[in-house]
C-alpha cells in the first residue's frame, strides 16, 4: 500500500507522475523503445527537453534575459560551480547563514574567493530568518538559501537588494510563484519539488555567463551548457523526463499560484496542531516557518521514540527529524496530498489522547 511520504527528499512525486515514468520504461511515445535506451539526440528526446526548458519557463515566468541550465551532481555541485564560475579570486560573497545548506555553500565558495557571513541563526539552532543585515555593496553577490531543509524556516518574499543575489532554491522552488528578476543566479537539485534525483536546475542571467575570469573546464562552464541547450554531453535522460511530467502535473493543477494554495493550507492545518497539541512544539518562530519542512519536537524527549513506533499503523513514513535536531520533520512537497497532513494530525491527536 502506498505510503503517507512526508521524506525530505528524494520526496513524493505525483502518483501519475510514478504511473507514467514506470509506463516509458517499458515503451516511450509508441517509438518501441524505452526511454532508458533511447539517445539523447533523439528526436523523442529533443521534444522531451525543449518542452521541459518551455514548462520551466512558462510557470516560473523566466524573463528573457535568462539561460535555463540543467546539469547534473546535485546542488552540492553548485557549491563550487557558482563561485568558479562568477566570483573573482579579489572578489567577495557575501552569505546569510540560515542552515547547514548555506554553510557548505560558503565553504565551497572560499576555494575561489573571500567570503563574508553577513548575518547567520546559528547560534540561536537555526530557528529563524536573519532579516536586519546590511549587504557589502562591493561585494559581487549575496548568496541565500531560500528554504531551510533541515531546520524548517524560509524566505517566502523576493526582496530586491543593492547587489546580485544566488539564491538555493532545493528545497522550495515550484511551491509558489518566484519572482525571478530579483535573482541573478537560482539553482535546485530536483529530488524535492521537480522530479527524481540526478538533475540541478539553474537559472541564470544572461549577462553573468562567463562573469569570472579565470580559465575553465568545459564540463564545469555555465557557457558551455547554455551554448549547447545542456547537451554538451549525455544528459539523464530519465530524470529530465522524470521532471517534464512534474511539470505538465504542475501545469494541469493550475500552476504556481494554485500550488502555493494548497501548499498554505497543507502547512496551516500542520501547524494549527502543532500549536495546539500539547507534546509538540515547533522548530521555527512563527514568521519564518517554512511551508515544505514542517520541523517540530516532542515537549518531552523521552516520548520522540514512542511517536515514531505510534505512527507506524497509519502508514506514515518519513517524519523522523534530522539528527542535529531530534524530534520530527513533516516535509509537505508538492506532491503530498492534503489527505496525507490530515492523517498525520489525526495521529498526533490520538497519540495525545492515549
Ligand atoms: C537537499 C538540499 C541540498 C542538497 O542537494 P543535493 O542535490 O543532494 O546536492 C542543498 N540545498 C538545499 C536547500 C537542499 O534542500
Amino acid at each position: 500500500m502506498k505510503k503517507h511520504n512526508f521524506g525530505a527528499g528524494p520526496s513524493i512525486l505525483p502518483q501519475e507522475v510514478f504511473e507514467q515514468s514506470a509506463q516509458a520504461c517499458l515503451e516511450i511515445d509508441n517509438s518501441g523503445l524505452s526511454i532508458l535506451e533511447i539517445s539523447h539526440r533523439s528526436k523523442t528526446f529533443d521534444a522531451i527537453l525543449e518542452e521541459t526548458f518551455s514548462l520551466i519557463k512558462e510557470l516560473l515566468k523566466v524573463p528573457d534575459d535568462y539561460s535555463v541550465l540543467l546539469l547534473q551532481g546535485g546542488a552540492n555541485m553548485q557549491f563550487n560551480m557558482i563561485p568558479y564560475n562568477i566570483l573573482n579570486d579579489n572578489e567577495t560573497a557575501d552569505f546569510v547563514e540560515t542552515d547547514i545548506w548555506s554553510t557548505k555553500a560558503e565553504e565551497e565558495t572560499r576555494l575561489y574567493g573571500k567570503t563574508n557571513i553577513i548575518a547567520s541563526s546559528k547560534a540561536q539552532d537555526f530557528t529563524f530568518i536573519p532579516k536586519d543585515f546590511t549587504v557589502d555593496k562591493e561585494a559581487a553577490y549575496l548568496h541565500l538559501t531560500s528554504n531551510n531543509t533541515i531546520y524548517g524556516t524560509e524566505f517566502l518574499e523576493d526582496k530586491q537588494y543593492d547587489i546580485p543575489v544566488v539564491c538555493d532554491m532545493s528545497s522550495d522552488i515550484f511551491s509558489r510563484p518566484v519572482d525571478i528578476s530579483k535573482y541573478h543566479l537560482i539553482y535546485a537539485g530536483a529530488q524535492k519539488n521537480l522530479g527524481c534525483a540526478g538533475i540541478t536546475l539553474v537559472i541564470i542571467k544572461n549577462e553573468w555567463l562567463g562573469r569570472a575570469t579565470r580559465p575553465k573546464s568545459k564540463m564545469w562552464d555555465y557557457s558551455v551548457y547554455a551554448k549547447n541547450n545542456s547537451l554538451y554531453n549525455t544528459p539523464p535522460v530519465f530524470t529530465i523526463y522524470t521532471c517534464l511530467l512534474t511539470l505538465r502535473w504542475l501545469k494541469k493543477l493550475g500552476g504556481l499560484a494554485e500550488m502555493e494554495k494548497r501548499n498554505i493550507a497543507k502547512a496551516a492545518l500542520l501547524y494549527k496542531e502543532i500549536d495546539r497539541n500539547s507534546l509538540f512544539k515547533g522548530h521555527a518562530v512563527t514568521e519564518d516557518r517554512s511551508r515544505m519542512n514542517i520541523v517540530f519536537t516532542a515537549k518531552d524527549e523521552k516520548t520522540t521514540a514512542d511517536f515514531l513506533e505510534f505512527v507506524k499503523p497509519y502508514n506514515i513514513d518519513g517524519i523522523k527529524g534530522y539528527r542535529t535536531v531530534g524530534g520530527f520533520r513533516a516535509s509537505c512537497y508538492n506532491a503530498l496530498p492534503i489527505e496525507s497532513v490530515q492523517v498525520l494530525v489525526d495521529a498526533m491527536q490520538a497519540f495525545e489522547k492515549r
